[in-house]
């Protein structure tokens, strides 16, 4: 019936599964929520205004081959994504840059550390904390102390339950310190919001002839693997199946379950024209919760009212209801990883794809360059 089955409807279920309809395949897609989209999903709410059910997504890229693609099932509603910190009751600019830095000290003093920085780093560059941490200027140490206590260690602890040393440096570095009066939170040159939200713009990648969508299914009672095949309702199946859900889930967790961070958001309609006048505050050194979104600062819906969500970390148990967000990226999760990938090596028509199934932390860009980049592969082997 089908010549490939993919395993998820989010970001890389979905552009898999159009680029190999739009080569000529039949394909099955099987989503276990009772939605499309996975967790760029959107939906209004009962007071008519667009949330993200499953976090703040802003789409942003210097990759035109990645913005050009989802041009194709959307418009955008442009805009540059700003991110404030609430320190002690202040608001301040982050990524922390010049303009934090001339807001958290005397103008002297800002002048004289703003020479420090870019002598040291060049105007225009992008600082990741650890490594300011480690320059031996006493002054640049200093600004670095504060970024450390004030933007990073008591979010890193939420959201990770770990200090920022102890977390792989890739992620503290997507924050960097910016020497530069640039206020938005990302600097690539494509950003953004589908202009009718994520939702639609997924509804328009799948609507192909070529394209069945199941929601409401786990893959699980549908697909099962042997050593050297799969098998779909029991029999072999010898087209491309591309797997995006977490792997161990695959597996029935036989080695152990996969470490992630999960969340639980809190949404709270509000019935005033404005809560916070901002897109997101990042609560960087109180509160339990990391950030509040406000949404109509991110879709520029204009509404009476307004609807915010708070973001509360925890670890993920794999219990009902649980939803495994960000892999945890270290030696010892990665082993455990290569444990379960080893077990789909001899059957070479499965294919592992996503943030969750490659236990990677993608972008969406990111995703759909990668799931373009498999699908090229696919589509030259058969
Ligand atoms: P998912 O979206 O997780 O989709 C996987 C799908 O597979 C899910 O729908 C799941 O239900 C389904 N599935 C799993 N197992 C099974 C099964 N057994 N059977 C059937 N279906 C199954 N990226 C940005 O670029 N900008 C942002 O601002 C941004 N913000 C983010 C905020 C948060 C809170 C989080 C968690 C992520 C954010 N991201 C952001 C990252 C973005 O969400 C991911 O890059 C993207 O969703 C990855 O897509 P995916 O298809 O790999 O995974
Ligand atoms: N971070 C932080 N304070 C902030 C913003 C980010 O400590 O105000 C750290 C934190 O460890 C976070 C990481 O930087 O997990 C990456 O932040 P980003 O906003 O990229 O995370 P996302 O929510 O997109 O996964």
């Amino acid at each position: 019936m089908f010549d490939s089955v993919i395993i998820g409807a989010g970001v890389a279920g979905c552009v898999a599964a159009r680029e190999l309809a739009e080569a000529g395949k039949k394909v099955l897609v099987l989503e276990q929520r009772d939605h499309i989209g996975g967790n760029c999903y959107d939906e209004k709410d009962e007071h008519g205004i667009l949330i993200h059910k499953y976090g703040p997504h802003i789409f942003h890229t210097r990759e035109p081959r990645a913005y050009d693609y989802l041009s194709r099932f959307t418009k955008w509603y442009a805009f540059g994504h700003e991110v404030v910190a609430n320190v002690h009751g202040t608001l301040i600019p982050v990524p922390f840059n010049l303009n934090t830095l001339h807001m958290v000290y005397d103008k002297e003093k800002a002048d004289e550390l703003e020479k420090k920085l870019v002598e040291a780093f060049g105007m225009e560059s992008r600082v990741p904390i650890l490594k300011l941490r480690e320059h031996k200027d006493p002054d640049i140490q200093q600004i670095a102390d504060y970024v450390y206590e004030n933007i990073f260690l008591h979010y890193t602890m939420k959201q990770w339950g770990q200090k920022p040393e102890e977390i792989d440096p890739a992620v503290t570095a997507r924050v960097p310190v910016l020497i530069s009066y640039d206020n938005r939170y990302f600097q690539e040159p494509y950003q953004g919001m589908p202009l009718d939200g994520y939702t639609a713009m997924f509804e328009a990648m799948l609507d192909h002839p070529g394209i069945t969508v199941e929601t409401g299914v786990d893959a699980r009672t549908r697909l099962s693997f042997a050593k050297e095949q799969v098998f779909y309702q029991g029999e072999a199946f010898t087209g491309a199946v591309i797997y995006t859900g977490p792997l161990d889930e695959l597996f029935d967790c036989r080695f152990g379950r996969l470490p992630y961070r999960s969340l639980n958001f809190d949404f709270e309609y509000l019935d005033q024209e404005d809560y916070q006048g901002h897109s997101v505050v990042n609560y960087t050194v109180s509160e339990d919760f990391t950030r509040i979104t406000e949404f109509k600062y991110l879709t520029g819906q204009k509404a009476e009212g307004t609807t915010i969500v708070r973001e509360y970390p925890f670890a993920y148990t794999g219990a009902k209801g649980e939803i495994p967000y960000y892999s945890i990226a270290n030696e010892e999760n990665q082993k455990l990883y290569e444990k379960y990938q080893k077990l789909l090596c001899e059957i070479p028509n499965v294919h592992l794809l996503g943030r969750l199934a490659e236990y990677k932390y993608y972008n969406i860009d990111a995703m759909v360059l990668k799931a373009l980049k498999l699908t090229d592969e696919l589509k030259k082997s058969c």
